[in-house]
């Protein structure tokens, strides 16, 4: 029934596969039977692997069982799930918060929660699929400003005469690794007085010294900023939440569908996110080796002449040219021992290879990477003066 449509992925090079792993998530991944240096990840401290992590879910499951066994307004929630709250809301500096299965299903709960059909939202253009999805499920008018133009947006702000309004950026941005202009952002939402939504997953344990985007700006929690992250990339475990005041968190509680109608987390996960908070509020050097890391790749990749396409952050982009390109590289890296996926329409506009860097890689497992780069190069470009010939 669906070749053609196969076909026709194939035949664009878009067609993708699932690779899975028979080690633990970490730097090296074990996947068929051969080693791979793992730059493929979203664990950027090393954290789904940590021993304390695996401890406390452990623990967790002993004494609570796995399964949550129904949603969270019956019977589906245990203490560690409140405990986990209470304990998030403390990080992000913010009155309360709820837990929530993914972030895909927080986004997508949460947004159509927050609008009806008289309300705007402003999104940006390379906002998170979850974050359109949840666009698409809400009743509002969901209006596009182009990528951190926050010019773009004050004039569409400037345009609607909507009482409510809520302004949505994800604080890093997934598959290019920039960090939207926070400070000018929620100067503008103050102004045009929009509640401001921020989808943290990719900050949280990775900006303000871990704590996530809003402490890396130094910009205050307000009742009218909602903060929403992940524990499932940085803070090595699964779910969700959404940090803001007591009232807002509510009627989120009361409102979102995909909390209501959907199993809580079982346990041991809460468990897992608890112990990761505690790892990230105590003293540790994760955070400053990720950061490290990220600083010393990206120096030399530019030094060597890639195009890291304005990464600010542990999500590197790196662009080497059309579909065919990118993906003859990937393959060129995955049969050299090295995992960095070629990402492609329609995840992005542009194709290019998308390298994460975290605290657990180590300087060899760096210099093997930028050595099968520039061999690749070497080869490509010898390829393409012997095909003149
Ligand atoms: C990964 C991601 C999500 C989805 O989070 P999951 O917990 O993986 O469902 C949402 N928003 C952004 C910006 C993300 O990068």
């Amino acid at each position: 029934m669906f070749e053609d449509l196969l076909q026709d992925l194939k035949d664009k090079g878009l067609l993708r596969r699932i690779i899975d792993r028979s080690s633990m998530q970490g730097p090296v991944i074990t996947v068929d039977g051969r080693r791979y240096i793992n730059f493929a990840s979203n664990d950027y401290l090393g954290l789904a692997s940590h021993p304390k992590i695996i401890s406390a879910a452990t623990k967790a499951a002993q004494k609570y069982g796995f399964g949550a066994g129904a949603s969270r307004l019956l019977a589906g929630g245990s203490v560690l799930h409140r405990r986990l709250e209470k304990e998030v809301a403390g990080f992000k500096g913010a009155e309360e918060a709820v837990f929530f299965n993914s972030g895909y299903a927080a986004n997508t709960g949460i947004i159509p929660a927050l609008t009806s059909e008289k309300d705007v939202i402003f999104s940006d253009e390379l906002n998170h699929a979850s974050i359109i999805d949840g666009c698409r499920l809400s009743n509002a008018r969901a209006v596009i400003y182009r990528h951190k133009d926050t010019g773009h947006l004050e004039e569409l702000l400037r345009k609607t005469k909507a009482e409510k309004k809520i302004v949505i950026t994800d604080s890093v941005f997934s598959m290019d690794g920039d960090i939207a202009d926070l400070p000018g952002l929620s100067e503008i939402c103050r102004r045009h007085k929009s509640i401001f939504y921020i989808d943290d997953a990719h900050g949280t344990g990775v900006l303000g010294n871990g704590i996530g985007a809003l402490a890396h700006f130094k910009i205050r929690p307000e009742p009218w900023i909602i903060q929403m992250g992940t524990f499932s990339k940085a803070l090595g475990s699964f779910g969700a939440f959404v940090a803001g005041s007591t009232d807002t968190i509510e009627w989120i509680r009361n409102s979102a569908r995909s909390l209501i109608f959907s199993t809580a987390l079982p346990p041991p996960v809460a468990a897992a996110s608890i112990a990761a908070l505690k790892i990230l509020s105590g003293k540790n050097r994760l955070v400053s080796s990720l950061w490290g890391n990220r600083e010393r790749l990206v120096n030399v990749l530019n030094r060597t002449g890639w195009d890291t396409m304005g990464s600010e952050t542990p999500i590197i982009p790196v662009r080497v040219g059309d579909i065919p390109e990118t993906v003859s590289l990937s393959s060129y890296l995955w049969k050299n021992g090295i995992y960095a996926p070629a990402i492609r329409p329609p995840t992005v506009k542009e194709p290019r290879i998308r390298l994460t860097v975290t605290a657990v890689h180590t300087e060899r497992h760096l210099d093997k990477l930028i050595n099968v780069l520039t061999e690749y190069r070497r080869s490509y470009l010898s390829n393409i003066e012997r095909s003149r010939d």
